[in-house]
């Protein structure tokens, strides 16, 4: 570490932390662990994060019968940066998914998923080094606006009716059992995503920004994102390299040529399987990070891009490596630099060295456990820099 970069007197940030629900009582603890480890061997105590639990999904719901509290939104607007374990998905009734939720109601329109290969880690590619790239994927429109209705139901049948006798739709092809649903794409929503994926590009030198779209069938949602994503970029960073590709396309050139993209940008339903998609062919979600921002209010939620994993919760055996690698992106946001570096190093040496828990351990007889995996990165993080 250099002097130039001690922080001149005491900063301590309060950071919101979901615990979560299911494994997220494993992997939490354990995130909060390393990265208080990181700052401590990175500025000795003088740069120091002051951790404030909130309540959200069913551990919320069950202390207070609400799956995601006003109080919880309050803190996250509050102290702007936070960051969350896995959510279970309230089934019938409640939220749709308090994951979504929480992204509206603080209107965090970039979901924003790094996926790069780490040594040690199996991959179905070939050559999975040349995988590198960053998705921004919009989060606030498109199918996930929740606007739909069953087939059968007065409202369906009210907007079927619409459609044929007072649009003119001839091409629905069952009627009677038809479910509607609508995609509301707008150019705002479309630009601010857009805009966001530029600006990374622009700013870390990135080579591309590739426009993610289904606008050959869509044209006029997707295919608008498509040109709104051209006009914008000719207007505000001409000198970043755009391009697009179509989702389906896009599936197989990622898979046969990783190395020819680099940022992506897509809307919501497209950047949802690009997301999963990408990060299976370097390891899968259990060490896929992710962030929610929004760039305009600086509101922004980190998270564990995997599920709760019911399953494996309370053993103590979960990989923490999502929540970790998403904790290394909160603290590049808020400029601590060396502590995000040391965090991904400590977790790059255990992943190299086959120091892993139970989902990449050649040899499940010889994985770590939750806390043992924690600790390893703990003591393969470089104190000097
Ligand atoms: P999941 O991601 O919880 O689990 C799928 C499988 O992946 C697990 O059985 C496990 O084998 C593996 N896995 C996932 N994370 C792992 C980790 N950290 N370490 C080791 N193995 C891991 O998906 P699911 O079973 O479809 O969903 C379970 C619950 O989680 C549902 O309620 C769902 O709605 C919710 N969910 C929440 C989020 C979120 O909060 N962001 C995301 C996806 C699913």
């Amino acid at each position: 570490m250099t002097a130039t970069t001690q922080p001149t007197s005491s900063e301590v940030v309060t950071v919101p932390f979901i615990t979560g629900d299911g494994i997220g009582l494993d992997i939490t603890p354990v995130m909060c662990e390393v990265v208080d480890a990181a700052l401590e061997a990175c500025y000795g105590g003088r740069r120091r994060i002051a951790w404030l639990e909130v309540l959200a999904g069913e551990r919320a719901y069950d202390a207070t019968g609400s799956w995601l509290p006003e109080e919880t939104l309050e803190a996250c607007r509050a102290h702007r940066v936070a960051i969350k374990g896995p959510l279970t998905t309230p089934v019938g009734g409640g939220f749709r998914s308090v994951n979504v939720a929480l992204r509206l109601a603080l209107d965090l329109y970039a979901c924003v998923r790094p996926v790069r290969w780490f040594e040690g880690v199996r991959s179905p590619l070939l050559d999975p080094s040349t995988v590198d790239m960053v998705v921004f994927r919009e989060n606030t429109e498109d199918v996930y606006a929740g606007i739909e209705w069953p087939a059968g139901s007065p409202e369906a049948k009210k907007l079927c009716a619409f459609l044929i006798d007072e649009m003119g739709v001839t091409s629905i092809r069952f009627p009677q059992t038809s479910a509607f649903g609508i995609k509301p794409m707008s150019q705002q929503g479309s630009e601010r995503l857009i805009r966001a994926a530029l600006r990374y590009a622009s700013d870390t030198g990135r080579a591309s920004v590739t426009l993610v779209h289904k606008g050959n069938i869509q044209k006029y949602t997707e295919g608008a994102f498509r040109q709104w994503g051209y006009d914008l970029a000719a207007r505000e960073f001409p000198d970043v390299q755009v391009k697009d590709v179509i989702a389906d396309a896009f599936l197989q050139a990622s898979l046969r040529h990783p190395g020819d993209f680099s940022v992506i940008a897509a809307p919501n339903l497209n950047g949802d399987y690009i997301s999963d998609h990408l990060a299976a062919m370097v390891g899968g979600i259990g060490i896929a990070p992710g962030a929610n921002i929004n760039y305009e209010t600086d509101h922004a939620v980190f998270e564990a891009t995997h599920g709760t994993a019911p399953r494996h919760a309370g053993l103590g055996e979960a990989n923490p490596s999502s929540l970790l690698l998403s904790a290394a992106m909160m603290l590049e946001h808020l400029g601590w630099t060396q502590a995000a570096d040391a965090v991904t190093r400590g977790l790059a040496t255990c992943l190299r060295l086959g120091l892993v828990t139970y989902d990449l351990a050649a040899d499940p007889s010889a994985a770590l456990s939750t806390s043992g995996f924690g600790q390893a990165v703990i003591e393969h993080m470089a104190t000097q820099e």
